[in-house]
């Protein structure tokens, strides 16, 4: 693909010029007389660089690189006399890729050019890199949710914008009933796969808003932020219906469902974290007391905790 060039200068014969050489070597072109021309141009042409002159009617080509780099991702090249005033630093701090010399040969402009190609790529490649490590921190490698320690960051900023906006906020902890028996039976790789799967089914029932964690081994988190836990619970059912009605089969022929017990909770004023998870485990347990399969919601007194 042909990188792309956008040369801004008033002085015609220099701007047709390089236009030319540029697209002699397969460079995609095009050419503006003066800073607004140019900004106007970028809206509809993404330009890899802009080379732009420094001395210009109107804005100067450094205030055309600050207002590129405030609102375009394209690397700007800034040509300038000998004699002028203004120095490399300058463009630099005006956000400026590289700096040449007018008058200059064109094998030094398309060095330059392609130098400053090369590094954008490596930007690119690096931040993409650095977003997949990030996103690998927070994910659980099993089921692609997120893992439990984005589960504690996550709460916390809810609970933040919880004490900022008076937003509503619920949890959900669900937990596979009699998980070990299942593990013990049919072997750790079988237990995985109804692991994945029940990643897969709160995924599909959860709204957009949700965010669904790896809490521990066989435990789950949902954060459900601006929810009453009326509505927590509905979705709260609708995934524990949803992975009692789903077939495992552990070996062929041999068919098994696999039920989930949920506690769940809305923060009160006041709470902190800690009592927050663990009234939702405590709906947990009562759900295990009672029989498994089951969602238990505990409504907070705040003047009883
Ligand atoms: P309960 O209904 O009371 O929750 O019974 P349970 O058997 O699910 O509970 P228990 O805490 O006794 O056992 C949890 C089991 O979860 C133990 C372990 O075998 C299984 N487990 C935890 N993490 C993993 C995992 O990453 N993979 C698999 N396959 N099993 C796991
Ligand atoms: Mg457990
Ligand atoms: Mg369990």
């Amino acid at each position: 693909m042909a990188y792309s060039i956008l040369i801004v200068d008033d002085d015609t014969a220099i701007k047709e010029s390089v236009e030319e050489y540029l697209k002699i070597l397969n460079y995609e072109v095009k050419s503006a007389l003066n800073a607004d021309e140019a900004l106007k141009t970028l809206d509809s042409f993404k330009a890899d660089v802009v080379l732009t002159d420094i001395m210009m009617q109107g804005m100067d080509g450094l205030e055309l690189t600050r207002r590129i780099k405030e609102s375009f991702d394209t690397d700007v090249m800034v040509m300038t006399g000998y004699s002028a005033d203004y120095s490399y630093e300058e463009a630099v701090q005006a956000g400026a890729s590289d700096f040449i010399f007018k008058p200059f040969r064109f094998e030094e402009l398309d060095l330059r050019i392609k130098r400053v190609l090369r590094e954008a790529e490596f930007k690119k490649e690096r931040s993409a890199l650095l977003k997949e490590l990030e996103k690998l921190a927070i994910t659980d490698a099993l089921t692609g949710l997120y893992n439990s320690r984005h589960f504690f960051s996550q709460i916390k900023t809810e609970l933040k914008r919880y004490n900022r906006y008076s937003r509503s906020l619920s949890l959900l902890i669900l937990d596979i009933d009699f998980f070990k028996d299942y593990n013990d039976t049919w072997g750790h790789l079988e237990g995985d796969k109804v692991l994945m799967e029940i990643g897969k089914t709160i995924n599909a029932c959860m709204r957009s808003m949700d965010t669904a964690y790896r809490y521990g081994g066989e435990e789950f988190a949902i954060l459900l932020p601006e929810t009453r836990l009326q509505k927590a619970c509905v979705v709260g059912a609708r995934i524990k219906d949803n992975i009692s009605s789903q077939v495992f089969e552990p070996e062929p022929g041999i068919k098994r469902s696999i039920t989930v017990s949920i506690g769940a909770t809305e923060l009160v004023e006041g709470e902190d974290i800690r009592s927050f998870i663990s009234r939702t485990d405590k709906a947990l347990y009562k759900s295990k007391e009672t029989g498994r399969n089951k969602l238990t919601y505990i409504i907070c007194n705040p003047d009883k905790p």
